[in-house]
């Protein structure tokens, strides 16, 4: 058996045409493009990367994208001050800010800080809370492209058995959160979690949000079913997934590849988080006829 490849480049391209044109339909609407503002402090090769290609990609689908750069020793509260002087800015619809930061900036306190209605990474704690209570909100970008990967396989998730495999607060979480109300039986595996391979054997669909390269081999897999690999790891300088493509492709369905899978779908829903936090906000401020 040999698994079929999910294309993620070219659903993630479908996608990115899509928000273009609703982005056309907005500025007609409301006489100017959506904003998103990215914030990134410090010098991670990484992360200056990711965030010159958000923007980047912003501007491909006419959405007016900025990169603010912050010095790496930019102290807490300016970077509060910043953050609420973007909350302030009315031009503004979309707030991200560059994860990892440098160690004595506090995450939570700054996730906290950014307006929940222009959270774009969806990781404001209400829109956590309104996610899990099956209510509307802004959804992390990951896990929403994930979904997508995975009704691309026509797979019925209705009670089908999902695993994922890594329980953090903006991939492994909000991906159960998506499977349960898409009505999957789910199961969250983890650091602690006893013979992962037999767990991940029980899954229709298994999501691999790990960290860690090539973890995931065919004997996690159970014959057919669809895995998403969420991982970028860096392994002799080379960009690979949490999955080992070539062990788990004799036995999966479906996989999705590293590069080419989850990545793009994620900058894909960025922009459309974007374009659907800015619809909302400003659609709230017309006058009702
Ligand atoms: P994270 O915060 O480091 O969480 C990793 C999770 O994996 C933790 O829950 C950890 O368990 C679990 N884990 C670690 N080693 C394990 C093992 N040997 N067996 C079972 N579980 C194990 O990572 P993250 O931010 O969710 O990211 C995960 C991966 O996805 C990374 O490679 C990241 O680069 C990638 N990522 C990709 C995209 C994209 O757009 N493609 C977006 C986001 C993240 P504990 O909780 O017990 O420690």
């Amino acid at each position: 058996m040999t698994a079929r490849l999910i294309d993620g480049k070219a659903l993630a391209a479908a996608r990115r045409e899509e928000v273009a044109r609703a982005t056309g339909a907005f500025r007609e609407r409301f006489g100017r493009a959506p904003g998103l503002d990215v914030v990134l402090v410090g010098e991670d090769p990484a992360s200056v990367v990711y965030t010159r290609n958000k923007e980047k990609a912003a501007a491909e689908v006419g959405i007016r994208g900025r990169l603010h750069r912050l010095p790496a020793d930019t102290s807490e509260v300016a970077l509060l001050d910043f953050v609420a002087s973007l909350n302030r800015d009315p031009e503004v619809d979309g707030i991200l800010v560059q994860m990892p930061l440098p160690k004595h900036l506090d995450p939570a306190r700054v996730i906290d800080a950014i307006d929940a209605h222009k959270d774009v990474d969806g990781f404001h704690p209400l829109n956590a809370g309104l996610l899990a209570s099956g209510r509307q909100g802004l959804v992390p970008c990951t896990p929403s492209g994930c979904i997508e990967l995975i009704l691309h396989t026509r797979l019925s998730l209705a009670g089908a058995s999902a695993v994922i495999v890594g329980r953090s607060n903006i991939v492994g979480k909000p991906m159960a959160q998506l499977l349960l109300a898409r009505h999957a039986t789910v199961t969250i595996a983890h650091s602690r979690t006893r013979d992962l391979a037999a767990v991940c054997r029980t899954a229709d669909v298994l999501v691999a949000a790990v960290g860690q390269a090539r973890l995931i081999t065919k004997e996690h897999i159970k014959p057919g079913a669809v895995v998403i690999d969420v991982g970028m790891n860096r392994h002799d300088g080379k960009l690979c997934g949490d999955v080992d493509e070539e062990s788990a492709m004799t036995v999966a369905g479906w996989l999705t590849p590293v590069p080419g899978g989850v990545g793009p779908m994620t900058i894909a829903y960025l922009l459309a988080n974007t374009l659907t936090a800015a619809t909302r906000r400003l659609g709230a401020l017309e006058p009702s006829s």
